[in-house]
């Protein structure tokens, strides 16, 4: 169990930087698999011992050995916290569900790339969005934890407050979706797209195919919640206007992700308290 937990850490160093690799190339529109890694600043491609997650950066003191320009923490961040996700799915799952965590952890992928993208270039890459939405649809359809979940999986499907085992399941995810959509798109339809970007309305949907109607609500819930004290942080610090940007796609990955691994246990606490 405990090889299983560090393998799960080190397989997420790695993915970590392979999604800093997706990050970049997506926004130059290179090929992500072919080129060979280089830096940014001289174009130096770079030797295997320069491509150690966290490794490298610590021992190069964060500089480029080719042009000693600075390296960006967004490597070294997004390294750590792929890692810390994938073990804290291999944890939360169990080794005996293997199939539940390489989903769990393509996902989590997923939502780390969309994270970093919309916080640098206040966008929502459709090339990262609409794999997992398939991968979702797929692992819906195929039903894969009808035989024997994890008890995350459970839960989580406790959550949805309908039945599974048939291929109706399938429409019924994409019903709640759209549902979970809806006011995005009418925010983003009303105010022309001022408000809330399409990325959120497409991220909205995503949301509510994964997550089930009472997840995805404890996931809004929080990403409004953390939105307002980072806009009410923003303008007491920096004097930014309440128009001024920022992007509201980390912040339903943040939502997502609470409600993904606590969801259930925050639904419970809520309903205890109207008891
Ligand atoms: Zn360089």
């Amino acid at each position: 169990m405990h090889l299983f937990l560090v393998k799960g850490f080190l397989l997420g160093l790695i993915t970590g930087s392979f999604l800093n690799v997706v990050i970049n190339r997506l926004y130059a529109k290179e090929d992500i698999v072919k080129k060979r890694s280089y830096c940014p600043h001289c174009k130096k491609v770079l030797k295997w011992y320069e491509l150690i997650p966290i490794v490298s950066f610590i021992v190069q003191k964060r500089r480029c050995r080719g042009c000693g320009d600075k390296i960006s923490w967004q490597y070294p961040i997004v390294e750590i916290v792929t890692a810390l996700l994938f073990l804290q799915a291999s944890n939360n799952v169990g080794y005996q569900f293997i199939w539940e965590t390489l989903f769990l952890w393509s996902i989590l992928s997923g939502l780390i790339v969309i994270f970093v993208y919309d916080l640098k270039h206040f966008i929502i890459p459709d090339l990262v969005l609409v794999p997992i939405v398939v991968l979702v649809l797929i692992f819906r359809f195929l039903d894969f934890w009808s035989l024997g979940s994890s008890n995350l999986f459970k839960n989580w499907f406790a959550g949805w407050g309908i039945g599974i085992g048939n291929p109706q399941t399938v429409l019924a995810s994409i019903a709640v979706a759209l549902l979970v959509a809806l006011p995005f798109a009418a925010l983003h339809f009303l105010s022309r797209g001022t408000w809330m970007g399409f990325g959120d309305v497409k991220l909205a949907f995503f949301m509510g195919l994964l997550l089930g109607l009472h997840n995805a609500l404890v996931a809004l819930f929080v990403a409004f919640v953390a939105g307002g004290i980072m806009g009410v942080i923003l303008i007491l610090t920096k004097g930014k206007k309440l128009k001024s940007q920022i992007p509201f796609g980390p912040f339903l990955v943040l939502g997502t992700y609470v409600a993904l691994f606590w969801g259930q246990g925050i639904i419970d606490w809520y309903f205890s308290l109207l008891l």
